[in-house]
């Protein structure tokens, strides 16, 4: 996606080898319009599928999935990573391995928000390792749901996510796919 890759050379930033900042537009400011633009593509290329529901994990999927949600007029159930106080315990859970902050976390979804009947799409802003949307896969395994597919804002196809999810025969698109950081500039392909 043209657009998205031309935010991500401008505003961007590399930190180390392996680690894109994009919170001037995704994970910290959000850009809403982008955000309306992503939606739109994940929608159109997920079109007339009969999905009944975007899963995505908190917080920075929320933005994409909620506006993908929007383009297909379903809802959207986030994962949450911290038992609150308010989670009732008929919860389905996964542990999942943060790349970014490298501790694991059990991510969870309440049993009333997703059911056999559910046809689902999967969003994330990232996919590194794969292991958020693994997590998600276990949730959808469990709960019995049938998986359409997985949208990913930003694909680094460098790190091993892509070949797990192959694995698993999904049907993966990525807005924007990086395939090095090469003296701290993004190489797109
Ligand atoms: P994975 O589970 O695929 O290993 O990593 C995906 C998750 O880690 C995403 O949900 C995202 O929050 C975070 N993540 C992975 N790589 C990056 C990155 O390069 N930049 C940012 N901002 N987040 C990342």
């Amino acid at each position: 996606m043209k657009l998205l890759e031309e935010r991500i050379k401008s505003e961007g930033r590399v930190l180390g080898t392996d680690v894109l900042k994009v919170d001037r537009f995704l994970n910290h400011q959000i850009d809403p319009m982008l955000m309306q633009a992503i939606g739109d593509e994940f929608a159109a290329l997920f079109a007339n599928q009969e999905i009944t529901k975007i899963l995505t994990v908190e917080s920075s999927g929320i933005a994409p999935a909620v506006m993908t949600g929007l383009a297909l007029q379903v809802p959207v159930v986030f994962a949450r990573k911290n038992k609150s106080l308010t989670l009732p315990n008929d919860v389905y859970t996964a542990e999942v391995y943060s790349f970014t902050k490298q501790t694991t976390n059990q991510i969870m979804i309440d049993r009333q928000f997703i059911s056999p009947d559910d046809k689902v799409l999967i969003i994330d802003d990232f996919l590194a390792n794969g292991q958020a949307v693994l997590g998600l896969l276990e949730i959808a395994d469990a709960a019995k749901i049938d998986v359409v597919g997985v949208g990913i804002v930003i694909e680094k196809t460098f790190q091993k996510g892509h070949q797990l999810l192959a694995e698993r025969g999904v049907h993966l698109e990525s807005l924007a796919k990086i395939k090095a950081f090469e003296d701290g500039e993004v190489v797109f392909g």
